[in-house]
């Protein structure tokens, strides 16, 4: 569903969109680097309001989130659009490009939360929740107003402007942040943003919500223990119990590297361990 966005601005014959640090200047009929955001008539609007092309109950474990109500389950629901272009993305299928989607008012989609099982809350995850924003806010916002006991998680790049984060978080419990590297070329080269915005996230929610970071470690690109060991004196920074998951990478999308060295995650963990008290691996069986 068409609706119009938060967080723009009308720039001569151009509208201005900050939700996120691309900043996008965006031409009458253009599309910003989302590509969920098209500026028609000197109006932003955003196009994938409402449309969800994956929802599942699933364990929270798999968001993944070890620390935060472990062993529970939540109903992770995503859209599509992304914006990082990431060539190794795990779920480029939704994130870059316009994946068949079904339309779920922010009403039915905390009606199905509350109806399903065992299940804590909801999970915005799989495609980028800070660019499917105006929904996001919404259904947290109609959750933590009607049924203040389900929470809210957010699955995301942490690429998203101060003023927009700060609006949010008043209804967030739990975030996992990718940190996917310390280094500002490798996500400029890689995923098509920059680092700097990402910590200051990183730091904001830590203060406001719980907070796990995951670093996809990829073979030949950043499979380097200095690298692990600047994530990991970052995160201690700020608190050394922030739990910290290094995933291993498969070849996936554009990506055909092999897989990370099993021997290297083994010594990436033992760096982390120096600094912080919770490392966990991921995608290791
Ligand atoms: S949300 Fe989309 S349109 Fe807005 S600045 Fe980011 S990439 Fe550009």
């Amino acid at each position: 569903m068409k609706v119009e966005a938060l967080f723009y601005e009308k720039f001569k014959d151009r509208v201005h969109c900050f939700l996120c640090p691309h900043n996008c200047v965006i031409e009458e009929g253009g599309f910003g680097k989302c590509n969920v955001r098209i500026h028609e008539r000197g109006k932003l609007f955003t196009i994938n309001y409402g449309e969800i092309t994956s929802g599942a109950l699933e364990p929270i474990e798999k968001k993944p989130l070890h620390y935060f109500k472990p062993h529970s389950y939540i109903f992770s629901v995503g859209s599509f659009g992304c914006n990082f272009t990431c060539d190794f993305c795990q779920n480029y299928t939704i994130s870059q490009f316009r994946a068949k989607s079904e339309f779920i008012s922010k009403k039915d989609l905390m009606e199905t939360a509350v109806k399903l099982k065992n299940n804590i809350g909801i999970a915005f995850t799989y495609n980028e929740p800070a660019i499917w924003y105006e929904y996001v806010y919404d259904c947290a916002r109609l959750l933590k107003e009607k049924k203040p006991h389900l929470k809210v998680v957010l699955v995301t790049n942490g690429y998203i402007n101060e003023e927009p984060l700060d609006k949010l978080l008043h209804y967030i419990d739990a975030m996992n942040i990718d940190l996917k590297s310390f280094n500002d070329r490798y996500y400029k080269n890689l995923c098509g943003g920059s680092l700097k915005p990402v910590l200051k996230t990183i730091e904001k929610a830590a203060g406001v919500c719980h907070v796990e970071i995951t670093t996809l470690l990829v073979s030949e690109k950043n499979d380097d223990l200095k690298e692990v060991e600047s994530i990991s004196k970052f995160l201690s920074s700020i608190d050394n119990n922030i739990p910290l998951h290094l995933s291993r990478y498969f070849p996936r999308y554009k990506f055909k590297n092999p897989p990370t060295d099993i021997n290297f995650m083994k010594e990436a963990e033992a760096v982390g361990r120096k600094y912080l008290n919770r490392v966990v691996l991921g995608n290791i069986y």
